[in-house]
């Protein structure tokens, strides 16, 4: 276990940022100085229940955040300044709706059965002008931008700037790209432990926002910024190890695709609570115009719509695009990086739990084919239907744990009643002379 205090003396740290993240996703934080780190290593840092967006009252005593040395990384661009992940607590006892313990309590509960998750994720993201209105690259126009070399070198300054930090973490960062609406990038690093990777995802989003408004551009990882172009996904490609992280339970030679039979419950999992799980994956209102969404004008919009899956293809909600492992395509930029892999655990697990089967796979383009496919299932068309699928079943809420769920409903419910309640031009337009 590292200590805190040691930690300091030896890397030169003079405050630590203890950091835990709400219900909608938001990282909230205390900056606190070396020299009082020990005592709050122990106590936690306080915060105010109300304000912490993990639907708490006001007359809720403060949430502690205890800081969990394990994820500790020191800022690569202020050395000084250390990020913690906290387990967010309240009189002794763990805050049960909190993302990171929600999802600690899933990785131990895999443990259990002998199940070690490990995923990457390929967070997508725009770098827009500082006020966030427009694309800052004035000449990134092209219709078919993707991986357009000229566009990605505009930005290179950015780019390698972050991808630095990543390789200074050890991360083991392989690539960066321009992804297929103008503005938009991709970058990647190495696969790792559930909890290592939402750890990592929730510096990496903090990270971007913070390099890009230092370049004068402001980073959004918003699902569908822009209409008529491709949104931002947050694939997550999931594997099933031995407990020791040697063996890849997933792989199969034998097998369909090379999946094992544990790879393919596990996967039967993800099928059947897949629209109840969008309302984790894809939260807000702005999610559904991406999955959605008509055919961008590059020619795919890249995200499913239907829950269907399939080999190396990728206008499937699930690819398998080689053994030992798939890519679930549904989540978005929007997404809590610990519920996400929450979420991601407990439909799994109900999958292996039940020996789940994923269904007929359908190697179709599934833009231009899809309505040959009988009975395929449709994602939710909109946030209100996915909170609704959410809340039907039973079997996920239990496992993400009911006071979870029934906090994440509410929560998230009051903002489709807030968007509910605002008047659009479209309404206008449509209406006014009727
Ligand atoms: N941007 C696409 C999406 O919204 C994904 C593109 C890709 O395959 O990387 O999911
Ligand atoms: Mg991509
Ligand atoms: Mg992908």
């Amino acid at each position: 276990m590292i200590d805190l205090a040691e930690f300091a003396r030896a890397n030169g740290v003079r405050y630590f940022m203890i950091s835990y993240t709400d219900l909608f996703g938001g990282q909230r934080a205390k900056l606190v100085p070396a020299q009082a780190i020990a005592d709050m290593a122990v106590e936690g840092a306080g915060f105010a229940g109300f304000a912490t967006w993990l639907d708490l009252t006001p007359a809720h005593a403060d949430l502690m955040a205890v800081p969990d040395p394990s994820s500790v990384i020191q800022l690569p661009w202020k050395p000084e300044v250390a990020w913690v992940a906290a387990t967010a607590t309240m009189e002794g006892k763990l805050v049960d709706q909190a993302p990171r313990n929600v999802l600690k309590r899933l990785i131990a509960e895999a443990a259990k059965e002998g199940l070690r998750i490990k995923t990457g994720v390929e967070p997508e993201f725009f770098l827009l002008s500082a006020d966030g209105k427009e694309v800052s690259d004035p000449h990134d126009t092209a219709v078919k931008p993707c991986y357009d070399q000229n566009a990605l070198m505009r930005r290179y300054d950015v780019i390698a700037e972050i991808c630095d930090y990543m390789l200074a973490l050890g991360w083991e960062a392989y690539q960066n790209d321009h992804e297929d609406a103008t503005g938009q990038f991709e970058m990647n690093w190495k696969y790792d432990d559930a909890l290592r990777t939402a750890d990592k995802h929730s510096f990496f989003k903090f990270m971007v926002r913070t390099i890009a408004e230092k370049h004068g551009l402001r980073a959004t990882f918003m699902p569908k910024p822009f209409k008529g172009l491709t949104g931002s996904g947050c694939h997550a490609h999931i594997s099933v190890w031995d407990l020791d992280g040697k063996r890849n339970a997933f792989t199969d030679g034998e097998k369909e695709l090379g999946l094992s039979d544990r790879g393919r419950c596990f996967l039967g999992g993800i099928m059947r609570h897949a629209s109840a799980l969008a309302a984790i994956t894809n939260p807000t209102v702005n999610s559904y115009k991406r999955i959605n969404a008509p055919r961008t004008v590059s020619g795919a919009t890249w995200a499913p719509n239907t829950v269907t899956w399939t080999g190396n293809n990728r206008t499937h909600m699930v690819r398998v695009p080689g053994p030992g492992r798939f890519e679930l395509r549904l989540p978005d930029g929007a997404a809590n990086p610990y519920l996400l892999q929450a979420v991601i655990i407990a439909a799994g697990l109900d999958g292996c739990r039940t020996e789940a089967d994923p269904g007929p796979r359908h190697d179709i383009d599934m833009y231009r084919e899809g309505h040959t496919v009988q009975g395929a299932p449709r994602l939710p068309l909109n946030l209100l239907d996915a909170l609704r699928d959410y809340d039907r079943d039973e079997t996920l809420k239990a496992m993400m744990g009911e006071e979870f769920s029934r906090a994440f409903v509410k929560l998230k419910t009051e903002e489709w009643n807030a968007y509910c309640s605002h008047f659009s031009e479209w309404e206008r337009d449509n209406t006014l002379d009727i």
